[in-house]
């Protein structure tokens, strides 16, 4: 009997270890892999450029790892819904597995390629993989989503995870499939940057992949070194302490193999769960930190248009200025040549402000920033320049190594009192008071400007004072034209 192959379409989840679609599709029979580089089917955000340069690796050490699985992996290019039933037609696949996705559009498409998939006679199938839980499980008493991370925290953490899958054994080799396959050359799709090549301190700082991700996890859960080392991970015993020093290296550092799905929330959520008793504190600290990630995801799916709408309509009605040469009100700038300039001050980390510029200058230069300084820099954006948070969005979106459609405007919103169980907007973090508390010797500042303290450093480019008051006065304007209440009112 002639055996149809299988299909295994990869997405955000580039690992062979706790993939229950590639179990799923070696379980039917010989399997092909295929990744689909999208930026065609409506609503696909482009991936920005550090995520173009993380892809490329991720992507070669995922071919490395099916090999040795005897699983080729094709890549094609174009809307998934065309190429994936073509992929299927073209190996003679009776099946087709994927593991979810919660965007908008990225659900929009796994239905057609599904409806397409079945309509040619093959088995489409779907798996639950990258989020704890599937974002319909949970529900507040009156059958609505979560608005408030507390309660549904609660709730998350109440429940059982399932244990992470091993990785599968591989096949035999799967004869005359591979012939048939059309690939594209990963270089081709021009995923590098060249000229100029920036990559260099991204390679520095991270190795995409399977392997990394995991080391990176067994050194932070069983990092021995307890509180205040001064290098390396600090690990989980020391995180309360440690994890909003950016000068400290007190996180995970986990963000983009999660994001890229080379370690998945289930394998962290054990090994976090594996030290409740020897790092009681560190552990349930961190654990809710993944909670976050999940209320961002679960926010997405019940709020396709979260990157691009206030979750709070009657933010609608604060002035921000949007940088983009389109409208221009009040805030920190006066107009809106001043807004881009700010703007473009805040993108090269050099807004005179230490703590935000060794921020902006480490995302620049690394691809990621640290947490705590994410929220002083991402406030000093929306609230002190008045510049709105999708500018900023949009400028992390390219940027970051983890960007991800969840989790970045989630916390966008968070900042800018928009969002999800927000900060409230009054809440203006001063940049200056959180450097002091949060990086007190400067460490971390004069690691990232070289030219702190002399001439060459720029002076602050806004009153902190001044820009306080008048992003506090906007605020109460916008709440005195009424447009809080009705907007609140429509909502309810
Ligand atoms: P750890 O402290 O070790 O936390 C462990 C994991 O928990 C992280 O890897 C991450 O997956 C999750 N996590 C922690 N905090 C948050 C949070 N606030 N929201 C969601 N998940 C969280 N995180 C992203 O993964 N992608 C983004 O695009 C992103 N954009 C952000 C934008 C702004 C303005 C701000 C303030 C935060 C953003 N974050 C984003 C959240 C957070 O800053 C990063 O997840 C964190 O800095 C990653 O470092 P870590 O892995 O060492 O974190």
């Amino acid at each position: 009997m002639t055996q149809h192959p299988s299909l295994v379409w990869f997405r955000d989840d580039l690992r062979v270890a706790d993939n229950p679609a590639l179990r799923a599709a070696l379980a039917h029979g010989p399997t092909v892999a295929l990744y689909v580089l999208d930026q065609d089917s409506p609503g696909i955000r482009p991936l920005g450029g550090a995520a173009r340069w993380w892809l490329h690796h991720a992507l070669v050490d995922l071919a490395a790892s099916l090999k040795h699985l005897n699983v080729p992996l094709v890549l094609r290019r174009g809307p998934a819904a065309a190429v994936v039933p073509q992929a299927a037609e073209d190996c003679g696949a009776g099946h087709v597995a994927w593991n979810r996705r919660y965007g908008g559009p990225e659900r929009d498409a796994d239905s057609a390629v599904k409806a397409a998939v079945r309509a040619a006679g093959r088995t489409a199938e779907s798996f639950h993989a990258s989020l704890l839980h599937e974002p319909w499980e949970l529900a507040t008493r009156q059958g609505t989503h979560y608005r408030v991370f507390t309660p549904f925290w609660r709730e998350l953490s109440g429940r059982d995870h399932r244990n992470p899958l091993p990785a599968p054994r591989g096949q035999e080799s799967p004869r005359g499939i591979q012939a048939a396959l059309e690939s594209d050359d990963l270089a081709d799709w021009g995923l590098l940057p060249t000229r100029p090549d920036w990559s260099g301190p991204l390679a520095e700082a991270w190795e995409p992949g399977e392997a990394a991700g995991h080391r990176l996890l067994e050194e932070f859960v069983g990092a021995r070194s307890g509180r205040g080392a001064p290098t390396g991970p600090a690990g989980l015993a020391a995180y309360p302490d440690t994890r909003d020093l950016p000068a400290r290296g007190g996180t995970s550092r986990l963000s983009p193999y999660l994001r890229w799905g080379h370690v998945s929330p289930f394998q962290v959520w054990h090994a976090v769960a594996g030290h409740r008793r020897d790092a009681p504190e560190g552990s349930a600290v961190f654990a809710s930190e993944l909670g976050w990630r999940e209320f961002a995801w679960h926010t997405l799916y019940h709020r396709p248009d979260l990157g691009t709408a206030n979750l709070r309509p009657e933010f609608d009605a604060y002035p921000w200025h949007r940088a983009d040469g389109g409208d221009s009100r009040a805030g920190g700038a006066d107009d809106d040549g001043d807004a881009r300039a700010l703007l473009a001050a805040w993108q090269r980390g050099r807004t005179g402000f230490p703590i935000v510029d060794a921020g902006q200058r480490e995302l620049w230069a690394t691809g990621w920033m640290h947490n705590r300084v994410r929220m002083v820099s991402a406030s000093l954006l929306v609230k002190n320049l008045g510049i709105h948070w999708r500018a900023g969005e949009e400028w992390f979106w390219d940027t970051l190594v983890d960007a991800d459609a969840a989790s970045n405007p989630f916390n966008w919103q968070w900042v800018a009192g928009s969002g999800a169980d927000a900060s409230p907007f009054f809440r203006i973090f001063n940049p200056e008071a959180q450097a002091k508390k949060f990086d007190p010797d400067g460490e971390y500042a004069r690691a990232w400007i070289p030219e702190l303290g002399t001439d060459g450093y720029p002076e602050q480019c806004v009153d902190l004072a001044q820009s306080r008051a008048a992003a506090l006065e906007a605020y109460r304007e916008a709440k005195d034209a009424g447009a809080f209440e009705a907007a609140a009112r429509g909502r309810a």
